[in-house]
């Protein structure tokens, strides 16, 4: 059978792409197996050594083991987010359990990190180049952080506890994506379509076509609910579909979600325990820039305040437009009548500017700005294997036209994908292993295989797809993921790509938002998909006058889950709260968030936080991330374009290019030639007023 196993034979297309044609789910279990027993041989080698441990003999070897898995692993998890089947789901519900054990074993290898820690405790004498000695710390910390240093019997406790946690983020995550596959509002009739542009009613109808339905539906999918909530007059159905939204694993039944949330708690607790943490957020926020709960409270406090009140302003401009309704305004309201507001205020709406945003050409726009950043150039390969039909694959080379790895783009929602957007790899780069080559053998080095994941509303047959300025956003802020793991240049694969602290790795991804609303890149790529004319300079200088309006809205969405993800992460008990629920809404009454705002992202399908453990004390990260990056985009700013070569080459080689080889603070400091100040972000957010110097 492992003779025939496409996922163990070698991999023969270019690049050494996966034959994605001839992977079928029976094929994940073996090859599973396999590649743990493969590893397992590696690490018995490199700790059963008769020489002394040397960086060479054992970081270096350890860095390049596990190869085999990862492969099989990384085409697994691409498939299960992207593409995912009820055989696939089945795979992944056995494999969890058997994955984690592994992954406790490798690091409770008491020979193997004998040699480490040996290392460890002399590596000021070992001469070591500045990324080894990083690679020593990291790899030294991740055996600490995952139990190597417990005692035998806390040892097998903590295997249990993380073994139980994978089982549980995989519950949550497939019942997330059950309940979001499971919901449809149909819309019957134009009573039901009224107030909806030609763009929500295409993507509505193109929705109902993929569930073979005749008509319109409404799914819980972002670029579909979320201008249905924005454009919708029938208030009746924007509550149906906003409480479908926000309800999601939270109701009895075989998909109920509050339970596993409660679990997933516990169990985290006990870990952070085991670690001598009195609560979870104590222990994650160790291994970050952050570093404590205070100094992200810090943040949290100068954010929340100056939201509250930006959100008072807000609701008054509401108010104005809904003249003299007494209505309260709701959580399904507040988009309603936003969208008014901005239409009154600043003659801008959302079916105005859309077809100026025609996907394929803010696909090339965001193209054309790493090229003209970063020298790289990205052509179209249909002919590479990909998962789906509506992947597109492209062959990226950097300006001495060398090849600096493959990108694979799939931008569409449908219901074998799970919600949101991110990026992910087939393979991260790196200079210690040499690269499994199309041919099977092996040869040169590992580049890097890297995809990025939207959701899209496709355009119906025939018809193009048109994002909002929020979707062209999102697809920036992917690929500026996906640059930071094509951009990698680091010897080890430990130290590539986005594997850097948590709250740095929205850096890279938020920082490249910037250009998609510099007026020199709309002037060159938003262009009408009609007529082929540049959007009207006026129509450019009204967004940006609206850009900042309901920025209070979005922050007090934002800060709040933050706050609650804190909170249910910081508890010290044993025990989680019986009712989550009722823990997040007494929560947020405390902290004063103000009616009809709402929340999407409730406890019940938080994936953020339950879906993994990512993310788990760790939604903060956008904002800690945006200090670095409103603070460093005004290194373009200052400079007088945004294209400054200049700061584009420090940008390259100290945010994209340096993986986690640099300490984050310092490489922030290296690229801007001094710390992050808070004060653009609060600026950017319209959360300060700016006092002009006469
Ligand atoms: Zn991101």
């Amino acid at each position: 059978m492992n003779d025939t196993n496409p996922l163990l034979q070698p991999w023969t297309a270019p690049f050494g792409l996966p034959p994605f044609e001839l992977i079928r789910a029976e094929h994940f279990a073996p090859a599973f197996q396999a590649a743990m027993r493969q590893h397992r041989d590696e690490l018995r080698r490199i700790a059963a050594q008769a020489e002394p441990a040397s960086f060479d003999n054992t970081l270096s070897a350890f860095d390049r083991s596990g190869r085999l898995l990862s492969r099989v692993g990384s085409v697994f998890y691409n498939l299960t987010a992207s593409e995912t089947n009820p055989q696939l789901q089945a795979v992944q519900r056995e494999m969890a359990g058997p994955l984690s054990a592994h992954d406790s074993a490798v690091y409770m290898d008491g020979a193997l990190f004998a040699r480490v820690d040996e290392l460890f405790r002399r590596r000021d004498s070992l001469g070591l180049a500045p990324e080894q000695l990083r690679l020593l710390e990291r790899v030294h910390l991740d055996f600490v952080r995952s139990g190597a240093q417990l005692a035998a019997t806390e040892q097998q406790r903590y295997a249990q506890v993380m073994e139980q946690l994978a089982a549980l983020t995989t519950r949550f995550a497939q019942n997330v994506l059950h309940d979001e596959s499971a919901f449809q509002l149909a819309l019957n009739g134009e009573a039901d379509l009224a107030g909806l542009p030609d763009f929500v009613r295409a993507a509505a109808r193109q929705a109902a076509a993929v569930r073979g339905i005749d008509g319109h539906v409404i799914t819980l999918s972002r670029s579909l609910v979320v201008p249905f909530l924005t454009f919708s007059e029938r208030r009746d159905l924007r509550e149906q579909a906003w409480r479908a939204w926000t309800s999601r694993g939270e109701h009895d039944g075989e998909h109920d979600n509050r339970e596993v949330a409660r679990q997933i708690l516990a169990l985290r607790n006990q870990q952070a325990r085991l670690h001598g943490h009195p609560s979870y957020a104590d222990f994650a926020l160790a291994d970050t820039m952050a570093g404590t709960r205070s100094a992200v409270q810090k943040l949290l406090d100068e954010v929340w305040p100056r939201a509250l009140a930006a959100v008072q302003r807000e609701r008054a401009a509401l108010r104005e437009v809904m003249d003299g309704s007494a209505a309260e305004i709701e959580a399904w309201d507040w988009r309603y009548w936003a969208e008014r507001v901005r239409q009154r205020r600043y003659a801008i709406d959302d079916a105005e500017v859309k077809p100026y945003f025609r996907l394929e050409n803010m696909v090339e726009a965001a193209f054309d700005c790493a090229n003209r950043l970063f020298g790289l150039r990205f052509s179209a390969r249909p002919d590479l294997p990909v998962y789906h039909p509506d992947v597109k694959a492209f062959e990226v080379r950097n300006a001495a036209d060398a090849v600096v790895g493959v990108f694979l783009q799939d931008n569409f929602a449908r219901p074998s994908k799970r919600s949101g957007a991110w990026m992910s790899s087939l393979q991260w780069q790196s200079r210690n292993a040499p690269a499994f080559a199309g041919d099977g053998k092996r040869g040169g080095f590992e580049i890097p295989l890297i995809l990025n994941n939207n959701n899209f509303a496709k355009g119906a047959p025939g018809e193009p797809t048109l994002l909002s300025l929020d979707d062209a956003r999102t697809l920036f802020h992917e690929f500026g993921h996906g640059l930071h793991g094509l951009l990698s240049d680091v010897t080890y694969e430990r130290l590539s790509g986005t594997q850097v602290l948590r709250d740095f790795v929205e850096l890279p991804s938020q920082m490249f938002e910037h250009w998609i609303t510099e007026p020199e890149v709309l002037e060159r790529h938003a262009r009408h998909w009609q007529t082929g004319q540049t959007i009207p300079p006026d129509l450019v200088r009204r967004m940006h006058a609206a850009r900042q309006f309901n920025q209070g809205y979005e922050t007090v969405r934002y800060t709040a889950s933050a706050i609650v993800d804190m909170a249910v992460h910081s508890l010290p008990d044993a025990e989680a709260p019986a009712d989550l629920c009722a823990f997040e809404a007494d929560l947020l009454q405390r902290h004063g968030l103000p009616a009809g705002i709402g929340l999407n992202h409730r406890l019940p399908h938080f994936q953020h936080l339950f879906s993994g453990s990512g993310y788990a004390a760790g939604y903060y990260v956008y904002l800690w991330a945006e200090v670095l990056d409103a603070d460093g985009y005004d290194a373009f700013t200052e400079a007088g374009n945004p294209f400054d070569p200049r700061v584009a080459q420090a940008l390259k080689r100290y945010i994209y290019s340096s993986g986690n080889s640099l300490e984050p603070g310092a490489a922030y400091a290296a690229f801007r030639g001094r710390a992050a100040t808070v004060r653009p972000l609060l600026k950017k957010r319209g959360l300060i007023e700016e006092v002009e110097p006469a």
